[in-house]
């Protein structure tokens, strides 16, 4: 009942937004303007649900790098959202492997990102974001990353950034919910990374280039793809 009455809402809403000011790269429907989020405006797809890391993703692996998903045979996907979800699955080229800790969701493999038990050079391709910002040891998470990618893939990373924060912040005596709220933006979150988590990457064993969409696109183009200036991309490949 609620799925059908879900169902309906998502099809009125595209309806009434209908238009051209912005546009989906997922779905690829255009719209007056995306919905507002909670905390911010401008937010999510209406028909797709795609938020702004989610289009920056497919932005990337399908327009600006389409040779990442075009090479790559084996992909790992953590914590997958389901409009991304229903892309991958769709290229019937690659292989393509879900897998979150949490036993809730609708997974293929239950793995924790800091001991895979896969083996090395699982996947050449491997996509983790909005994970690292919840694991408490994120140097085994990295370390683990780099294991996992074959040495000619790649790993995508994102993680919620303070832009204006010239070091991650972590404390770890900070544990109640509501502390980790306010200091790390979300209950269950253990640290607020700044763009320096590269250089966490880079201590795994991960060669780092950062991808600035809002900056290769403009500010029309990230206007109209509903971009963060904050959603950086960490494109890691074994060093
Ligand atoms: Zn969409």
């Amino acid at each position: 009942m609620s799925r059908l009455v879900d169902a309906v809402r998502v099809r009125a809403a595209t309806a009434r937004h209908r238009g051209g000011a912005v546009q989906c790269p997922l779905c690829e429907h255009g719209f007056d303007r995306f919905k507002d989020e909670w905390n911010r405006p401008n937010a999510l797809c209406w028909r797709c649900g795609s938020h702004e890391r989610h289009r920056a993703q497919w932005l990337l692996l399908h327009r600006h790098r389409p040779e990442l998903l075009e090479d790559a045979r084996a992909l790992l996907h953590f914590s997958p959202e389901w409009c991304l979800r229903d892309q991958l699955e769709s290229l019937s080229h690659l292989r393509y492997v879900t897998t979150d800790l949490d036993p809730a969701q609708d997974v293929e493999l239950r793995l924790d990102v800091t001991a895979t038990g896969l083996p090395d050079d699982a996947f050449d391709a491997v996509i983790c974001s909005h994970v690292l910002e919840h694991v408490p040891d994120d140097a085994a998470a990295m370390r683990e990353l780099r294991r996992i990618t074959a040495l000619d893939g790649w790993c995508l990373v994102m993680v919620p950034l303070a832009l204006d924060r010239a070091t991650t912040y972590e404390d770890p005596t900070i544990t109640a919910p509501e502390d980790r709220r306010r200091e790390f933006l979300q209950h269950d979150h253990v640290r607020l990374y700044a763009p320096d988590i590269a250089d966490r990457l880079r201590a795994a064993g991960l060669d780092v280039e950062v991808v600035d969409l809002t900056r290769e696109l403009g500010a029309d183009g990230a206007a109209r793809h509903g971009l963060l200036a904050s959603d950086l991309i960490f494109l890691c490949r074994p060093a």
